[in-house]
């Protein structure tokens, strides 16, 4: 058996996992990132994935010139070709040239990527697009991240500077977006977006149940509240997910007619609202799919990877 580690880079915690050619996990570790200790030119990180890196081999027993290879994902902007993390604010790193510093240490090859590309890339390899030959994945958390895969690669364009998904207007002059902009798909549809919306709703109606969902406290709400809320049969919280739908299904079509992908996988926590998002979405996307819905159309399915897509898709690179 032939193994592989990947290493998902996140704000609190670095997480690492032996993948063996089933692309299966079979073993896990994790460390602190200890970003509180402040702008790490890289060494810290690099030392933490290097130890990562002895302990899962010799947890597992597997010979450590035995390993294929180290992935690594991470936020922010990185240069995948020169293997650089170009920024991330979250861990405080500029032009950390990561790929060599744990290259030097440990011999492997080290592939590295965004980790939005990377999640994209595990779903492609081993999860919800196994065996296309496009998919986008998009993932709807705190912000909306999309990675783009074609033919075995990842497309995130000159330098690794796009991908950014989350960042087209589809409202113009609308919501203010963290990126700058007003009226990104992002600022709607990430679930930080539907907490918004959520939010406005209640406060323009007192009455209704999503209130009660949250003990009468509107910072309770989540992403889960206006889904939990419509299933009782509130018609606010119908608005809200209506309204929510509408704009996730607007970003797709958009990106469905310029790249038309095999399929496009939806992660992140607000994709757990399963059938009640995904089925209505559908609906609503083939709506505005340039030349009409057919059966050669973009098919929107649920990334069944979960966490684990970074710590795989990292692993295969
Ligand atoms: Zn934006």
């Amino acid at each position: 058996m032939k193994y592989r580690i990947g290493v998902d880079i996140g704000g609190t915690t670095i997480k690492a996992g032996l993948v063996d050619e089933q692309f299966r996990i079979v073993e896990r570790m994790a460390i602190p990132t200890l970003s509180e200790e402040g702008a790490d030119d890289g060494v810290r990180v690099a030392n933490g994935i290097v130890k990562l890196v002895r302990d899962l081999c010799a947890k597992k027993g597997v010979p450590e010139d035995s390993l294929e290879g180290v992935g690594v994902c991470c936020p922010g902007s990185v240069d995948a070709e020169r293997g650089v993390i170009v920024y991330a604010n979250n861990i405080d790193m500029h032009n950390v040239p990561l790929r060599e510093l744990v290259k030097e240490q440990t011999g492997y090859t080290v592939g590295i990527g965004n980790d939005a590309d990377v999640a994209a890339y595990g779903e492609y390899v081993a999860g919800s697009a196994a065996g296309c030959r496009s998919a986008l994945m998009i993932t709807l958390g705190t912000g909306l991240g999309g990675g783009f895969v074609y033919d075995g690669k990842i497309y995130s364009g000159w330098n690794s500077r796009g991908g950014e998904f989350g960042h087209t207007v589809i409202e113009v002059d609308g919501a203010h977006c963290t990126c700058g902009r007003n009226g990104c798909w992002e600022a709607y549809s990430s679930a930080t977006g539907l907490i918004r919306m959520t939010k406005e709703a209640m406060q323009g109606d007192a009455s209704t149940g999503m209130w009660e969902l949250v003990g009468g406290d509107i910072e309770k709400v989540d992403g889960k509240t206006a889904f939990d809320a419509m299933a009782k049969g509130d018609r606010s919280a119908a608005r809200v997910v209506n309204l929510y739908i509408k704009y996730l299904a607007c970003g797709l079509a958009n990106f469905i007619n310029v790249l038309h992908p095999e399929k496009i996988c939806l992660g992140g926590g607000v994709s757990h609202s399963g059938d009640a998002l995904l089925i209505p979405l559908r609906e609503e996307t083939y709506k505005s799919v340039y030349g009409g819905a057919d059966g050669k159309t973009t098919q929107i399915v649920r990334a069944t990877l979960g966490n684990d897509a970074g710590i795989i898709g990292a692993a295969m690179l």
